[in-house]
């Protein structure tokens, strides 16, 4: 029958700001496993944000291209709905360790109450990337460490580039009050 023959259609929905080897391995594992992956930037969850969505789309599509079954979107509101706009049947999330864990039952239970053709499908992260977060990459960024290794090499870039940013900024915002 027709079922037989029905596309898998995934979203991995986050904030990655920024997308580091984590997810992208995450984003590896998702499209190997589904017919479609989309990637989607939530516009409304990190609030201040480091890069803008732009930003962050056209960072984490360089770091996808290779594969060819991958969209990267954006999208504002519940998760549950961006499913039903684009027909996605699994919504697929990370799992570093327990807080990680209980954090997203709840979320995959309330999905599931929103929507209960919602499926929530868990990656472990690889144990390389299990203390990989964005905001512990950019302290560390920020602080003058090297954390090329964990990062695609234009994120990485873009990443030491905003921060000097940041940091002249501060120096500008610093100058103007003391005029
Ligand atoms: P959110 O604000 O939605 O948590 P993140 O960008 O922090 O957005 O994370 C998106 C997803 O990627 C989450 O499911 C998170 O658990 C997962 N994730 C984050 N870092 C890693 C990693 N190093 N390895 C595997 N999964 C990860």
């Amino acid at each position: 029958g027709k079922r037989v023959n029905r596309m898998k259609v995934a979203v991995f929905p986050g904030t990655f700001d920024p997308l580091t080897l984590g997810h992208l391995d995450l984003i590896k594992r998702g499209s190997a496993l589904f017919d479609q992956l989309a990637v989607a930037v939530m516009t409304n969850r990190s609030k201040k944000p480091l890069f803008t969505v732009e930003e962050r789309v056209a960072q984490i599509r360089e770091a996808v291209s290779g594969l060819d079954n991958v969209s990267v979107i954006t999208t504002d509101g519940l998760t549950v709905d961006l499913m039903n706009r684009i027909g996605a049947d699994y919504l697929m999330r990370g799992l570093r360790n327990t807080t990680d864990f209980q954090y997203e039952r709840d979320i995959a239970a309330m999905n599931n109450f929103l929507d209960d053709q919602c499926e929530t499908v868990f990656f472990l992260a690889k144990p390389e990337y299990q203390h990989l977060s964005s905001s512990i990459l950019k302290e560390v960024t920020s602080s003058g460490g090297d954390i090329s290794a964990y990062l695609p090499k234009n994120i990485n870039e873009a990443l030491k580039q905003r921060i000097e940013e940041e940091k002249l900024k501060q120096v500008k915002e610093h100058n103007e009050k003391t005029r």
